[in-house]
């Protein structure tokens, strides 16, 4: 199995899975997914943060809710009442729903006189929901165009890992299965440069300087591995 030729197509292939391997991690960490990632996170955080503003004014809500619903009731009432002031009324009657709606309209200043202060009360923690609001808006855009940046480039990294893919398919057709064994048992037990050319006396994958009987036994061994990385010295 000591053809050079084939040997050598194990650092081509190599260098295939190396490529693969940078546009794999290229996907994951990318400056756009990083970035993007960034970004959700600081979103995610902002909605909490809003989620949890709008926990500590739940009272505020329900009595808001309560001082509305009384002032859409007070006006529903003051119209009915100049419904009937319009019709044809005594005087007993006149007086009547004259009264009626002056309370009424006491009643409806005095709603919209405390919603006004409940308002004041909370100022600042609704404040702090506004703000929160206005900075999830303004990353929305942000979210949108890096999402779709990030799809344009996968859609590219994905072409050029099908490319090299295909190379290597084609590559392996003219690889015995014993050096495609090797290539994988090396890969599997973490050597980092499975193949390389020799420099000089040194090992090309891990660069320790070899003995001429070092190099005359990697030579004439089975795959031509040096003793140390277990590379394949060429
Ligand atoms: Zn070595």
């Amino acid at each position: 199995m000591n053809e050079p030729f084939l040997l050598s197509n194990l650092i081509e292939l190599q260098e295939l899975d190396n490529e693969i391997f940078k546009l794999i991690s290229q996907k994951s960490e990318g400056d756009t997914v990083v970035k993007l990632k960034s970004l959700e996170l600081e979103f995610k955080k902002l909605q909490k943060n809003k989620q949890n503003y709008e926990q500590d004014l739940q009272l505020y809500f329900d009595a808001k809710d309560h001082i509305e619903k009384n002032i859409i009731e007070s006006k529903l009432k003051i119209d009915t009442i100049n419904e009937k002031l319009g019709s044809n009324l005594d005087a007993s009657e006149l007086q009547n729903y004259n009264l009626q709606k002056q309370n009424f309209e006491k009643n409806l200043l005095d709603y919209e006189k405390s919603l006004i202060e409940l308002n004041e009360e909370n100022e600042e923690e609704l404040s702090n929901i506004n703000k929160t609001n206005q900075s999830l808006e303004e990353l929305k855009p942000n979210l949108i165009n890096l999402s779709k940046t990030l799809q344009t480039e996968w859609k590219d990294i994905d072409l050029g890992i099908g490319k090299y893919e295909n190379e290597k398919k084609l590559l392996l057709t003219s690889f015995p299965k014993e050096i495609i064994d090797l290539y994988d048992d090396l890969k599997s037990k973490g050597v980092e440069v499975i193949a390389a050319y020799k420099r000089e006396n040194q090992c090309g994958c891990c660069g320790v300087e070899l003995t001429s009987n070092e190099i005359y036994e990697i030579t004439n061994s089975n795959f031509q591995q040096c003793p140390y990385c277990m590379g394949v010295v060429i």
